[in-house]
C-alpha cells in the first residue's frame, strides 16, 4: 500500500482537487491507498485570524468566518454534481461550521482563546477539507484520525506518543479498504482526550506516522513544486528539483527551514526505510524527488540549502566557563524543559563562550530560562548576564558528500566575503554533512543567491548591472548587451542581466532583468526619481554580483561610487570625474574596491574604446615601468587641426568640430585643453604617479582671456585669431610639419602643448578624431608601444565600457 498526503496547496482549488482526485483514483487501480488530506490552503492561517479577532471581541470574526463558509460551499457547488451526494456532504460541513460558530461565539463572548480552543478551532480545517475529498472520490472510506493520532504532553508542548499511535493505527486499518482518506494534522492527547495537533505544516508527519505503522511501500508528499529543490523557490527562482537525497540530507534540509517537508516527518519513516517521494499534484508526470537510506551515483557535495527567518543569537559567556565542565549540559537542559528548540549551537574552541540559535519567538523566554539557570554565576560575575541578538537569519549548506571533498567551507566563506557578506557564528558538526552559519537577516536573500549561484548554478555566472543614464553611450550600450546576451549566455557561460536603468529624471527596477525591447516607454511611465533614490533602491535592492555601470558625465552620480563599492557593487565609468578628481578620492575607491574584492573600472575615460589604461595595468603588473607617456588625447583638437588649410580658417575649424558633434557644447572646454587635462592625469596615476591637474603644465594655443566671458563673446572673438594661425600654419606647411595637441608625462612629470610634428613622427598621420598613445616603458623603450585609433564616438565607447563589463566577469 501507499501512502498519499495533498497539502494545502493541493485542496485549495477547484482545479488542484480535480487533480488529487485523478491521482489518487490512478494509484487505487494498483494498490491500496492512504489519502492524507490538509485543510484548503490558507484556512489553518484563516481559523487563527478569525480566533484571535473573536478573542479581541472585535466583531468581524463573523465576515472572516461567512467567508471561510462560502469557500467550503463554493468547492463543493462546483465539484460534487450528484446531488444527493451534495446534500449529504452540505450536511455534514454545516454541521462542522455550525459547532464552529459556536466554539468561535464563546471566545468572542468572554475574550478567552485557550490553547485548548485554538487547537479545536485548528481541527476544523482538515475536519473539512477529508469530508469533501472522501465524497469527492469514489468509494473512499473517511476515518477519523483523531481516534489513532495520539499525543502527549512534553515540556509544555504536545508531542507525539507514537507506541500508542502505531498500534492505534494498525488496529483503524485492520481492514484496509481500497482508498482511506484521512484528515492530517489532527489528534487528541492520550489522557485528556482533547482535541490537539501535531504542529503547524503537521500533515506530512500524520502521512508518515500511517505510511511507518502500516508498512507502506512509499510516502509520497504531493505538493506544489516539482519535487525537494535546491532552495526555496520562492526566494531563488533558478532553484531546480533534486532527483535524489539521503534520509539525512532531506532532514537537515527540512530542519533549516525547507518548507516542503514539516521536519517530524523523515523520522518515522527513516526507522522503517520507506522511501519518500516528492510530487507535483499540477505536473504528475514529473518524476520529483525521492528520498531514502542512500544516493549512489551521486557526486555532488551539495545537494541545498535551506535558511531560517528570524533568528536570534544567545551568546553566553563568562570567564568561568572555561573548561567547567556542565556548562554546556545546564544550558541545553534547561532550555528543553522549558520547550525551547536549539537549531545551532556554535563554541570556539576556547571555551569561554557558546553561542545558540533559537528562533526570533523564543528568545526572550530563552534568555530568562538561561539567566534563571546561571544566576548564580552571573551574581558572582564569574558569568555575564545573556546577550541576544536578532534580526538574524541562519542558513544552512546540506549534503552527504561534503565529507569526502575538501574545500566547500573554503568556498562557501570565500563566497560570501566577496559579496560583502559577514558571517556573525558558524558551526559544521564532525558528521560533515550540514554547514550552518548566521547573517544580517538584510542579507539572507543576497547569501541564499551567491551560494546556489556558486554551488549550483556553476554552468553559468550572472552579472546584474545597473546602468544609469541612456543618452548616446548608454543607449548604444543597452543595445549591444541586448545583441550580445544569447552568445554570451550560450558560449561564455555568462548571463547579463540588466536589473536597473536610470536616466536624468527616471529610473525602473527589476531584479529578474528589465525588458530591454521596452526600457525607453518603461522610463517614461515610471515615477520620477531623484539621486538619493537611485542610490537606496540600488543598495536596497542588495543583489549579488552587481554592477553600476555610469554612462552620464554628472559629477553628483560620481559621488554615488564610493557608497556603491563599499558596498561590494563594482562601479565601471565612462564618466570621467571620479578618476580625475582629488588624488585622494581617486586612491581611496581604488583601495576600497580592491578591499572589497569589486572592480572600479574607466577605461573609456581615455581614448573611448582604445585599450589604453588596461595595457598600461597589464605592462605594470608584469613588472614593467612607465617611463613616458606622449599622447593626442582630444579627438576635437586632432580634427581642428586636420581640418586647418588655406580655405578653412581656424574659428571655422572649430565652428565646424562643434556642429559635427566632435566638441563639447561649449569647444573652450576642449581648446583649453581642460579634458586632455584631465585624460593626462587619469593615465599618469595608472602609470603609478600621484598627480593632482593643477600639476599640469599647459601651455595653450588661444589666449587667456577668451575663456573668460560668455560663449557669445567667444564666437564674436574667435575670428580675431584667423589670420595669426594662417601665418604660422603656412611656415609650417612649409617645413612640412602639422600641429598636434599632445600631452606629455616623463617620469611624473606632465604638461600639454601644441607641438609642430614633421613626416617622421608617428602623431604626424594621425587622421581626423583619432586618437594616439605612445607608451615608453623599461621594456618598450627603443620602440615605443603605439595604440591608435577611434578615440571618440558612442559606438566605440559603449563597446570599452562592456569590455569593462566582461572584466568584473573575468571573461
Ligand atoms: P503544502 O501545502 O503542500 O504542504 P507547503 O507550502 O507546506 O505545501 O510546502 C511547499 C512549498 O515549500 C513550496 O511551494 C515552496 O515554495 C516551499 N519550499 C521551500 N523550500 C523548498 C525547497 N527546498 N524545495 C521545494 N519547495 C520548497
Ligand atoms: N493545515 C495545517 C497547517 O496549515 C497542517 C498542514 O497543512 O500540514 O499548518
Ligand atoms: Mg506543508
Amino acid at each position: 500500500m501507499k501512502v498519499l498526503k495533498f497539502g494545502g496547496t493541493s485542496v485549495g482549488s477547484v482545479k488542484s482537487i480535480r487533480c488529487l482526485k485523478k491521482i489518487v483514483e490512478k494509484e487505487a487501480k494498483h494498490q491500496p491507498v492512504v489519502v492524507v488530506v490538509s485543510a484548503l490552503g490558507g484556512i489553518t492561517d484563516k481559523l487563527i485570524e478569525t480566533s484571535r479577532l473573536a478573542r479581541r471581541g472585535d466583531g468581524r470574526y463573523r465576515s472572516e468566518f461567512d467567508a471561510m463558509v462560502m469557500r467550503h460551499h463554493r468547492m463543493i457547488d462546483t465539484i460534487i454534481t450528484d446531488p444527493k451526494k451534495r446534500e449529504d456532504l452540505f450536511r455534514t460541513v454545516d454541521s462542522l461550521f455550525e459547532q464552529l460558530k459556536s466554539i468561535y461565539f464563546g471566545v468572542y463572548l468572554i475574550r478567552d482563546l485557550s490553547e485548548k480552543t485554538q487547537d479545536a478551532i485548528l481541527s476544523y480545517g482538515e475536519r473539512l477539507s477529508s469530508s469533501i475529498v472522501a465524497e469527492l472520490i469514489k468509494n473512499a472510506k473517511l476515518f477519523d484520525a483523531m481516534s489513532f493520532i495520539k499525543t502527549t504532553r512534553k515540556n509544555g508542548s504536545h508531542v507525539l506518543d507514537s507506541e500508542l499511535t502505531g498500534r492505534l493505527v494498525r488496529e483503524a486499518f485492520e481492514e484496509m479498504p481500497r482508498i482511506s482518506v484521512v484528515p492530517g494534522f489532527i489528534g487528541r492527547d492520550n489522557v485528556t482526550d482533547e482535541i490537539t495537533n501535531l504542529g503547524r505544516g503537521g500533515s506530512d508527519y500524520t502521512a508518515a506516522i500511517i505510511a511507518a505503522a502500516l508498512d507502506a511501500e512509499v510516502l509520497e508528499i504531493w505538493t506544489d513544486v516539482d519535487g525537494f529543490m535546491t532552495a526555496d523557490p520562492r526566494v531563488i527562482p533558478s532553484a531546480y528539483t533534486i532527483n535524489e537525497l539521503s534520509y539525512i540530507e532531506a532532514m537537515e534540509l527540512c530542519n533549516f527551514g525547507a518548507k516542503v517537508i514539516y521536519p517530524p516527518t523523515i523520522y518515522p519513516v527513516c526507522v522503517k526505510n520507506i522511501p519518500i517521494r516528492v510530487k507535483n499534484t499540477f505536473n504528475s508526470y514529473h518524476s520529483g524527488t525521492i528520498i531514502k537510506k542512500s544516493v549512489e551515483n551521486d557526486s555532488k557535495p551539495i545537494k541545498g540549502i535551506s535558511s531560517i527567518n528570524d533568528t536570534t543569537l544567545i551568546t553566553v559567556t563568562g570567564l568561568s566557563m572555561v573548561g567547567v565542565i556542565g556548562v554546556n549540559r545546564r544550558i541545553f537542559t534547561a532550555l528543553a524543559e522549558n520547550g525551547i528548540s536549539v537549531f545551532m549551537v556554535s563554541q570556539a574552541s576556547s571555551e569561554n563562550s557558546t553561542s545558540i540559535g533559537v528562533k526570533d519567538s523564543d528568545a526572550d523566554a530563552a534568555v530568562n530560562v538561561l539567566n534563571n539557570e546561571f544566576c548564580k554565576e552571573i551574581e558572582t560575575g564569574a558569568m555575564f548576564p545573556m546577550h541576544a541578538e536578532s534580526g538574524l537569519a541562519t542558513i544552512a549548506i546540506v549534503g552527504e558528500n561534503m565529507k569526502h571533498t575538501p574545500g566547500i567551507a573554503g568556498k562557501l566563506f570565500g563566497t560570501l566575503g566577496r559579496s560583502g557578506i559577514s558571517v556573525i557564528a558558524c558551526a559544521q558538526g564532525a558528521s560533515e554533512t550540514n554547514i550552518s552559519f548566521v547573517v544580517e537577516k538584510e542579507f539572507l536573500r543576497k547569501s541564499l543567491n551567491v551560494l546556489h549561484d556558486s554551488f549550483f548554478l556553476s554552468e553559468y555566472n550572472v552579472l546584474n548591472l545597473f546602468i544609469c543614464g541612456v543618452g548616446t553611450v548608454g543607449s548604444k550600450l543597452i543595445e549591444q548587451i541586448k545583441a550580445q546576451h544569447d552568445e554570451l549566455k550560450q558560449n561564455r557561460r555568462l548571463k547579463l542581466n540588466v536589473v536597473g536603468i536610470a536616466s536624468s529624471h527616471n529610473a525602473i527596477f527589476n531584479r529578474d532583468g528589465i525588458d530591454l525591447d521596452n526600457y525607453r516607454k518603461q522610463l517614461k511611465e515610471s515615477e520620477t526619481s531623484n539621486l538619493a533614490m537611485l542610490r537606496n533602491e540600488i543598495l536596497g535592492m542588495n543583489i549579488f554580483n552587481s554592477v553600476f555601470v555610469d554612462c552620464t558625465a554628472s559629477k553628483d552620480v560620481a559621488s554615488l561610487y564610493k557608497v556603491f563599492i563599499e558596498n561590494n557593487i563594482s562601479v565601471i565609468a565612462a564618466n570621467k570625474i571620479a578618476a580625475s578628481s582629488d588624488y585622494n578620492s581617486y586612491i581611496s575607491l581604488k583601495q576600497t574596491a580592491l578591499a572589497r574584492g569589486v572592480k572600479f573600472r574607466f577605461e573609456t575615460n581615455v581614448g573611448a574604446g582604445l585599450p589604453i589604461i588596461g595595457t598600461i595595468n597589464d605592462l605594470r603588473n608584469s613588472g614593467d615601468k612607465i617611463l613616458k607617456i606622449e599622447a593626442v588625447l582630444s579627438g576635437t583638437l586632432n580634427f581642428i587641426f586636420n581640418e586647418l588649410s588655406d580655405d578653412v580658417p581656424f574659428s571655422e575649424t572649430v565652428r565646424r568640430a562643434k556642429e559635427q558633434g566632435y566638441s563639447e557644447p561649449d569647444p573652450r572646454i576642449d581648446l583649453s585643453g581642460t579634458d586632455v587635462v584631465r585624460k593626462l592625469v587619469i593615465l599618469t596615476r595608472e602609470a603609478g604617479y600621484k598627480i593632482e591637474k593643477e600639476d599640469v603644465e599647459k601651455r595653450l594655443f588661444v589666449p587667456e582671456e577668451y575663456f573668460n566671458g560668455s560663449i557669445n563673446d567667444f564666437w564674436e572673438r574667435l575670428p580675431l585669431l584667423d589670420s595669426d594661425f594662417e601665418r604660422r600654419r603656412k611656415e609650417l606647411e612649409n617645413e612640412g610639419k602639422r600641429w598636434r595637441f599632445v600631452a606629455r608625462m616623463e617620469n611624473g612629470k606632465t604638461d600639454v602643448s601644441l607641438q609642430a610634428v614633421g613626416k617622421e613622427h608617428p602623431f604626424y598621420n594621425l587622421e581626423g578624431s583619432n586618437n594616439i598613445v605612445m607608451l615608453t616603458t623599461e621594456r618598450y623603450k627603443e620602440y615605443p608601444m603605439l595604440i591608435q585609433g577611434y578615440g571618440a564616438g558612442a559606438s566605440v565607447t559603449a563597446a570599452g565600457v562592456f569590455a569593462n563589463i566582461m572584466s568584473v566577469a573575468n571573461i
